[in-house]
C-alpha cells in the first residue's frame, strides 16, 4: 500500500519509520528542508511518561489565575484577544479539569507514553541509532511542600497505572544529581522517575529519518500541503505547491498545523498551539551541570544534557499560530536555568529557541482513523510527543496495516469530541 505521511517532524517520521517496517511504500511531505526543525527542533529533551499528569487537572484553573499578569510566568494567555479557536480550546480544556477526567486522561496519555518509550528502547536497540541519548531517569524536584505532596499523591496514581516513580528527600536527590547540591537548601524534596530518559529529539528525527530513507521511505522535502482532493469519504490525493501526491492512505502529522489543514477536510480537530521556550548553551563546568534530567516543578521548567550542551526549556504561551519570540520569556529561562545550575555553562551565548506544541484540551493525543476512510491522525501530542513519536507512529502504523495496535486505541481518537 502507498501511504502519505503529512509532517516530518519527529512524529511524522517516526511513523513512516514503522509503516515502512510494515512494508508499505512510504512518502513523507514536509514544507522544511530537513526532518524535525519545527517544533521538534529543540524542545526539553525528555522521554517523560513522568510528566502524563495532563495540564488539564482541578489545580490548573486556580494557578492560571495566580499566575495572570506576570509576563514570565510558566503559563500566559491572553483570554480577550479576539481568538474564538483559543476560546473553544479553552472551554473543553475546563471541562477537563474535573478529578474524574483527570484520572481519565492521565490513564491515556500514561498508556502512550509508556508504551512508547518501550517502543524506542526496542528501536534504539535494533537500529543503533544514536541522539545523544541518557538513560539515567528523571529527577523531578520541588520547592513547595504542598505541591511535592499533591505529587506524591499523583505518584501513586501512577504507579497503579504501571509507572515506576520513586519519592526521595533532599539528601537522595542531591546524591542522584550532585549539580543541585548548591540549591539544596531551596528544596522540599523530589521524585524520581528511574526508567525515563532523555536525548536530543532533532537528531534522533534527522537519523531516523536517515534509516528511513534505506528503507525505501521517499522524503519530499521543501513541498508545502496546500489542499487535498476528496471523493466522498475517501481522500483521493494531497495537494502541495510541487503537485499532487496520491497515495491509497494519508496520514496527519503536521504537528499544530494539523487543525487548519484537516478543517479543509472537514475535520475539526481541536488542536491549538502552546509555544515553549528554549536554551541551550555549552556546558563549562561538567561538575556544575546535571547528568540527570531534571524538571523543576516551581517554575515549570526541563533539563537535558545533551552531550557537551545543557538545554534548558519550559513556559507555555497560548497565543495562536505565530512562533515570534517574546524576549522577556525567552529571557525567564536563561534567569531560571542560572539560578539552577549556577557556573554550568555559558549562559549569555545561549542559543534561544521556541516553537508551538500541538495541544488538545485534555493533554491526550490525536490517533487513528478519523471519518475519512483512508484518512488517518497521529497529532496533537502537545508537550510530551519526544516521549509519545514512536508508541504513536508504530500503534498508527499498525492500524492502517490492518493490525490490531499492541495499545487500546479506545479514547484516544477523534470520536472522544
Ligand atoms: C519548549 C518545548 C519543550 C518541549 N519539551 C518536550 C520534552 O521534554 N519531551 C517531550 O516529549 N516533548 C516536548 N515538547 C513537545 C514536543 O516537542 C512536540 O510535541 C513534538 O515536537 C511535536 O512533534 P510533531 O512532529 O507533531 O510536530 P512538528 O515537529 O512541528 O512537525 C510537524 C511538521 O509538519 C510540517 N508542516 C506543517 N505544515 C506543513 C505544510 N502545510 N506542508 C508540509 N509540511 C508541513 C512542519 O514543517 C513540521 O516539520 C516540547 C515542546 C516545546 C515547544
Amino acid at each position: 500500500m502507498k501511504v502519505v505521511v503529512l509532517g516530518a517532524g519527529v512524529v511524522g517520521t517516526a511513523a513512516a519509520w514503522f509503516l515502512s517496517k510494515n512494508g508499505h511504500d512510504v512518502t513523507v511531505v514536509e514544507r522544511e528542508p530537513a526532518a524535525g526543525l519545527e517544533t521538534s527542533f529543540a524542545n526539553g529533551g525528555q522521554v517523560s511518561p513522568c510528566h502524563a499528569e495532563p495540564w488539564a487537572n482541578p489545580g490548573t484553573p486556580l494557578q492560571a489565575l495566580k499566575w495572570m499578569g506576570r509576563a514570565d510566568a510558566p503559563l500566559v494567555f491572553k483570554w480577550w484577544r479576539y481568538d474564538p479557536q483559543l476560546w473553544a480550546w479553552l472551554v473543553r480544556f475546563l471541562a477537563n479539569c474535573t478529578a474524574g477526567r483527570t484520572r481519565i486522561n492521565l490513564d491515556r496519555t500514561l498508556r502512550v507514553a509508556i508504551y512508547s518509550r518501550d517502543c524506542l528502547q526496542a528501536l534504539r536497540a535494533e537500529t543503533g541509532i544514536s541522539y545523544d541519548e541518557k538513560t539515567l531517569g528523571i529527577l523531578h524536584v520541588y520547592r513547595n511542600a504542598q505541591t511535592f505532596a499533591h505529587a506524591q499523591g499523583a505518584s501513586a496514581v501512577m504507579a497503579s497505572l504501571g509507572l515506576k516513580r520513586d519519592v526521595k528527600t533532599v539528601a537522595e536527590a542531591v546524591a542522584i544529581e550532585p549539580a543541585l547540591q548548591s540549591v539544596a537548601h531551596e528544596l522540599t524534596g523530589a521524585i524520581f522517575t528511574p526508567d525515563d530518559e532523555s536525548g536530543d529529539a532533532h537528531k534522533f528525527t534527522q537519523e531516523l529519518a536517515k534509516l528511513a530513507t534505506k528503507n525505501g521511505v521517499l522524503f519530499a522535502f521543501n513541498t508545502t500541503v496546500t489542499g487535498f482532493q476528496r471523493e466522498g469519504d475517501r481522500v483521493t490525493a494531497v495537494v502541495t505547491d510541487r503537485g499532487e501526491i496520491k497515495g491509497d492512505a494519508y496520514l496527519m502529522a503536521m504537528g499544530s498545523w494539523s487543525a487548519p489543514w484537516a478543517k479543509q477536510l472537514g475535520l475539526a480537530l481541536p488542536v491549538y498551539p502552546a509555544k515553549g521556550y528554549s536554551a541551550t548553551l555549552a556546558v563549562t563546568d561538567a561538575a556544575k551541570a546535571p547528568s540527570v534530567s531534571v524538571t523543576d516543578d516551581e517554575h515549570k521548567m526541563v533539563y537535558s544534557r545533551l552531550g557537551d550542551r545543557l538545554r534548558c526549556a519550559g513556559t507555555a504561551e497560548l497565543a495562536g499560530w505565530n512562533d515570534t519570540m517574546t524576549p522577556v520569556r525567552a529571557a525567564a529561562i536563561v534567569k531560571n536555568a542560572k539560578a539552577l545550575f549556577p557556573g554550568a555553562g555559558d549562559f549569555d551565548g545561549a542559543e534561544l529557541w521556541c516553537g508551538l506544541r500541538p495541544t488538545t484540551p485534555d493533554s491526550v493525543p490525536l490517533l487513528g482513523k478519523t471519518p475519512l476512510t483512508n484518512f488517518y491522525l497521529d497529532t496533537g501530542h502537545g508537550t510530551l510527543g519526544w516521549t509519545m513519536s514512536c508508541g504513536s507512529g508504530k500503534a498508527v502504523a499498525d492500524l492502517i496495516s490492518g493490525r490490531a495496535p499492541d495499545i487500546d486505541m479506545n479514547g484516544l481518537g477523534i470520536e472522544r469530541f
